[in-house]
């Protein structure tokens, strides 16, 4: 019989955790395509695993280009209460600069750099250090040119001088995509010195939930899992930490001399069982989202506009389910460079800009910070507004 095996243990996967409905999938890019999206737990390692989507080749060839607008381009990862924005590359490198202490000059390699933002806004703090980047894909080394000499990046293949090379490689919001992420990771544990650092971000879908459902994240790793793969590959774990970076597991973990074998601590068992009631309260929360979204839907008055707040993932994933998606007139969102632009065919204004008209406000933001987020803004609050939430 054919069925899908763990990308971390190797352990069959029969039941699906998830499936989405309605026979559509939502990617990271927001971009709604044909197909179920359908999410495996595994029972052994507590890993989450989404089915790899038919034409993968094709949408990180053609469709992928994250961010790649302009080099300035960010995402916000907070707006602090005072109203200034902090973006994820200076959160990222801040979380960075606290945990490791790196010596002058170290080695370090940024594997999955895409347009290499973190290691621009790295050298901006540590100008002493040696950067190196590593991507699959080509269409990023206009970005790599302008600031580090040839040799220094590689695309496709890293080279053999790279072996035991660098003092930390790092790896961020990419390992979620790997088909193979056993097979990643064992290359990056190879290029370390021994002792060496692998640093690296992912997103923790119990805190981040819009990470279950979306399509090309094949790897949604729980902190069990991500103990297995890396004692796996003969790095020790130092730290799972799932607070520094909302949503995100920000893991350190070094190359010891020889590959030990994979001694996984007494309650590992006892981890994965708790993992996995979470993960499920995770899929029931989706399982039951779009039928809340079109309940809603159904009592607001029947003439009434909407807005979507979040122009983002959350803010995709309602305007999906609604029965009636034209009576929506914008997306609203705080994030400066997306204005201009355009979601499901509808303008991204800031909250200011929100029509006067618009009564009914829908929150496409992550359920665990929506409140907070929305009680925030004192834009909206002096207009009576009513806001929906998922
Ligand atoms: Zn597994």
């Amino acid at each position: 019989m054919n069925y899908l095996s763990c990308n971390v243990c190797a352990a069959p996967l029969t039941q699906a955790l998830y499936q989405s409905e309605g026979g559509n999938s939502l990617t990271s890019l927001c971009q709604v395509r044909p197909g179920a999206t359908r999410v495996y737990a595994c029972g052994r390692c507590a890993h989450l695993q989404t089915e790899e989507m038919a034409d993968a080749a094709s949408f990180y060839e053609s469709d992928y280009g994250i961010l790649i607008n302009s080099e300035e381009e960010d995402q916000i990862y907070e707006v602090m209460p005072d109203g200034k924005q902090v973006y994820r590359t200076d959160h990222q490198v801040k979380v960075l600069l606290d945990k490791l202490s790196l010596s002058s000059g170290a080695r370090i390699l940024d594997y999955g750099c895409a347009k290499s933002s973190m290691t621009k806004r790295l050298l901006a703090h540590r100008s002493d250090i040696q950067p190196h980047l590593f991507d699959v894909s080509a269409r990023y080394i206009p970005f790599w040119e302008k600031f580090i000499e040839p040799g220094r990046w590689a695309v496709h293949e890293t080279p053999s001088a790279w072996q035991g090379y660098f003092d930390v490689v790092t790896s961020f919001f990419s390992m979620e995509h790997m088909i193979q992420p056993e097979a990643s990771v064992r290359k990056m544990a190879a290029m370390l010195k021994p002792g060496g650092t692998l640093y690296c971000i992912v997103p923790n879908v119990v805190t981040n939930v819009a990470d279950l459902i979306v399509l090309d994240h094949v790897n949604h790793f729980s902190a069990p899992s991500l103990r297995y793969l890396l004692k796996g590959v003969g790095l020790d774990v130092e730290s799972i930490d799932d607070t520094s970076h909302r949503g995100a597991f920000v893991v350190v973990a070094r190359r010891v001399n020889e590959v030990e074998q994979r001694i996984l601590p007494e309650e590992f068992d006892h981890d994965v069982q708790n993992w996995l009631s979470r993960l499920q309260d995770v899929a029931s929360f989706w399982s039951n989202a779009a039928e809340s979204v079109r309940s809603q839907e159904a009592e607001l008055p029947p003439d009434a506009e909407t807005a979507i707040y979040g122009a983002g993932f959350y803010g995709a994933f309602i305007a999906s389910c609604l029965k009636e998606p034209q009576r929506v007139v914008c997306h609203l969102d705080q994030n400066v460079y997306l204005y201009g632009r355009r979601l499901n065919d509808r303008p991204i204004l800031s909250p200011a800009q929100l029509p006067k008209h618009i009564r009914n406000v829908w929150v496409g933001l992550n359920p665990t910070h929506a409140r907070q987020i929305v009680s925030q803004l004192d834009v909206l609050k002096v207009r009576s507004m009513s806001f929906i939430f998922l």
